[in-house]
């Protein structure tokens, strides 16, 4: 039994090692943005590793890797209970953000294959097409647009709003695709994939400490916290740092700091999180007061309710130090994501497959984004975190330990036997 744990172990630290290679900063983190050198590599990796297991790689019309353990066009037969599609498919993604860790994304990826090859070693067969899927940039590191391939995919982005955007090196989306091979004319949604899915799995390294705090090593997604993105502007007049008179001053810098602290008091009396994470100033010189600051908030919470609440808190501080100092201020919006609720008798059904083999995985909201959530949209989704024991993610200090992976690639396996082998 314990050799047998052994080889897991090794199997697991084999896959995952190979594509932990993939994209290391000197710094210590990884960085492997879509359509990269490094992404390619990554790519490559995934058809390998697929190969190895005997399983068949395509790619979708929305750059989207799918390895299919049984070919999409075979019969199924029954069509799995409760949902009207055909194909189950499991997954995450290969990209990371800058700088970031290895778990995001990879242990959901190395998950599925590892789980579909210990089912082929342990003589399941499915009974309906099961694919393993790598998303396309899913963090959006590269072109400020994540859930990339997910929501080309699934139609609820339209790339040809995106192709033309620019990375920071003025390489555009469709420069990119073309340089992966993927010709820019051809890409976008497949309804016809997207409409026989009858489930989608996503297991995903917990991205908080949800799992430690409850002393569990895999849990189930209950939620997806809406979140939002905004960009704030505030305009003021550029003088001396020194000879300016505090009552004189239109400081643009004192009315975002009045919305940051209030973001954050609101975030704290809502149970949010609010956080401006990039600032861009001007003229940026340490002995000037500035003439405009640019920021972000990135705002989430667990009902869109909250979530408005919070905003207004932001602008009516900001807004309230306009008045008073007489200041511009615009406030944009730059993206919107309404909460997802997973899928309920999906998500039971894995809760009792799971209990059977002894777990007993908690359901935990996420307020972080996911290819699941775009997936949820089109199809019956659900997720699968596992623990991280400090609760560190985009960083390289994200963790896990081996024997909580190991659990989390049984309880795909798991999975897959019901939704696809049954
Ligand atoms: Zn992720």
């Amino acid at each position: 039994m314990s050799g047998n744990q052994d080889r897991r172990r090794a199997a697991f630290e084999g896959c995952f090692g190979g594509l932990a290679a993939i994209g290391r900063d000197p710094g210590g983190g990884w960085t492997r943005l879509a359509w990269t050198e490094e992404d390619r590599a990554a790519r490559a990796w995934f058809e390998a590793e697929a190969a190895d297991r005997g399983l068949e790689v395509e790619r979708d019309s929305a750059g989207n890797l799918w390895a299919w353990w049984r070919g999409p066009d075979a019969p199924a037969d029954p069509a799995p209970e409760g949902a009207d599609g055909q194909v189950v498919a499991v997954g995450s993604h290969l990209d990371t953000v800058r700088g970031g860790g290895a778990y995001d994304g990879a242990l959901g990826v190395v998950s599925g294959l590892l789980a579909v090859g210990e089912l082929i070693e342990r003589g399941v067969e499915p009974r309906r097409p099961l694919a393993v899927v790598a998303f396309a940039d899913e963090e959006g590191g590269r072109f400020g647009v994540p859930l990339f391939g997910s929501r080309v995919l699934t139609g609820a982005l339209d790339p040809a709003d995106l192709l033309g955007r620019v990375d920071e090196h003025g390489t555009s989306v469709a420069e990119a695709l073309a340089g992966a091979g993927i010709d820019p004319d051809g890409f976008g949604p497949d309804p016809a994939r997207v409409g026989r899915l009858a489930a989608f799995v996503e297991l995903h390294v917990e991205q908080g400490r949800g799992l430690a705090d409850l002393g569990q090593p895999v849990a189930l997604a209950s939620a997806m916290w809406p979140h939002g993105r905004w960009r704030l502007t505030v305009g003021g007049e550029a003088n001396h740092a020194g000879t300016t008179r505090l009552a004189d001053r239109r400081d643009p810098m004192f009315g975002l700091a009045a919305a940051v602290l209030a973001a954050r008091a609101a975030a704290t009396e809502l149970e949010a999180v609010a956080t401006v994470g990039r600032v861009l100033v001007e003229p940026n010189s340490a002995n000037s007061v500035p003439e405009r600051v640019s920021a972000w908030l990135d705002a989430r919470a667990g009902e869109d309710q909250r979530l408005d609440w919070l905003l207004a808190a932001f602008e009516s501080a900001v807004t309230d130090a306009a008045a008073r100092d007489g200041l511009t201020v615009e406030l944009a919006s730059e993206s919107r994501s309404p909460g997802v609720e997973f899928d309920r008798a999906l998500t039971d059904r894995l809760d009792a497959c799971l209990r059977a083999r002894g777990l007993e995985p908690p359901r935990l909201p996420t307020a972080a984004g996911h290819d699941a959530g775009a997936l949820a949209a089109a199809a019956p989704t659900a997720m699968l975190f596992v623990r991280n024991p400090t609760g560190t993610s985009h960083s390289p200090a994200e963790t896990a330990e081996v024997e909580d992976c190991l659990t989390g690639v049984e309880a795909l396996a798991a999975v897959i036997e019901e939704l696809a082998c049954r």
